[in-house]
């Protein structure tokens, strides 16, 4: 499939350009083994757009987010982010592993937040947020600080910024999470199931952050069951369904007027 590599140096940030959409997915197919998880995926996102994915459990929504930050290789297609190829570069018909260090560095920029909010348990909430600048980008601690420090402001959790995740609710560490993805300047944003694990009563107050990014501009690719949510925030909304996006348009024409059987199946079940 894939073959080592030439080595050189990082893909050059002068071929992306301000025009170019922010992720782009062309035939994107990905197997485990004998099971298609993906099944030929095509989708653009421009820059500033919010993508909600919405979709059965197993349709493939966690797989496609695990493709544009490079944490899962695609079997066949591309996926560019930012005008750069992930993963894989193809030259001459052929395919190039990215090196590490190349990998990492595009996925750098590409901030994720999870179902489980993944803290480091034995760090504060302001040294979760420290931790990426200071320990990947090199930032000097006391930058890092004033800016982990506002971040927690953004989120509204400055007076918390010296407890440990075991002492935050659900909803408090998922913000922490958000902005501890925010301290690496991302370009663009994933969610995959950002409110699944949260009491009821927690859901709003992440949907609140997360409104607000998306209010300030940020990119963002949210999988996602709050159809709510979805509606109101989404630019476009995907359905999916066993690897194929089989519906996309507005959050009008998706959830007013969906054309394709499944999606209309997969709404009356969820709404
Ligand atoms: P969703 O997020 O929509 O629930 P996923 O992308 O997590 O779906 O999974 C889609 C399918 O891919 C499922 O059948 C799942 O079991 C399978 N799958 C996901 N990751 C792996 C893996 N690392 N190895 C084997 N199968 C996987
Ligand atoms: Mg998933």
């Amino acid at each position: 499939m894939v073959q080592p590599t030439e080595t050189k140096a990082r893909p050059d940030r002068a071929e992306a350009t301000d025009t170019a959409p922010m992720v782009t997915f062309r035939n994107v197919w990905k197997s485990f083994g004998a099971i298609e998880v993906l099944r030929g995926i095509d989708l653009t996102i421009e820059r500033g757009q919010v993508v909600c994915v919405i979709g059965a459990s197993g349709s493939g929504k966690s797989t496609m987010l695990r493709c544009v930050n490079g944490l899962e290789e695609t079997t066949d297609g591309v996926i560019e982010v930012n005008g750069e190829l992930i993963g894989v570069r193809l030259r001459d018909g052929r395919r190039y592993e990215l090196s590490p260090r190349e990998a990492a560095a595009q996925r750098r920029h590409i901030g994720m937040v999870f179902q489980q909010f993944n803290l480091f348990p034995n760090r504060t909430a302001l040294e979760n947020v420290m931790e990426g600048p200071v320990v990947v980008a090199g930032v000097a601690r006391a930058q890092a600080r004033r800016r982990a420090e506002d971040l927690l402001a953004r989120v509204g959790l400055s007076d918390r910024a010296g407890m440990y995740p075991r002492q935050l609710s659900g909803g408090q560490q998922q913000r922490v999470a958000i902005a501890r993805a925010l301290a690496m300047d991302p370009q663009l944003m994933l969610f995959d199931e950002p409110t699944s694990a949260l009491d009821p009563e927690l859901v709003g107050e992440v949907l609140g952050v997360m409104k607000q990014l998306a209010e300030a501009g940020m990119t963002m690719i949210v999988v996602t069951h709050e159809m709510a949510f979805a509606h109101e925030v989404a630019d476009r909304v995907a359905f999916v369904d066993a690897g194929r996006i089989v519906e996309y348009g507005t959050p009008a024409e998706v959830f007013g007027h969906p054309t394709h059987p499944r999606t209309r199946e997969f709404l009356a079940r969820v709404q």
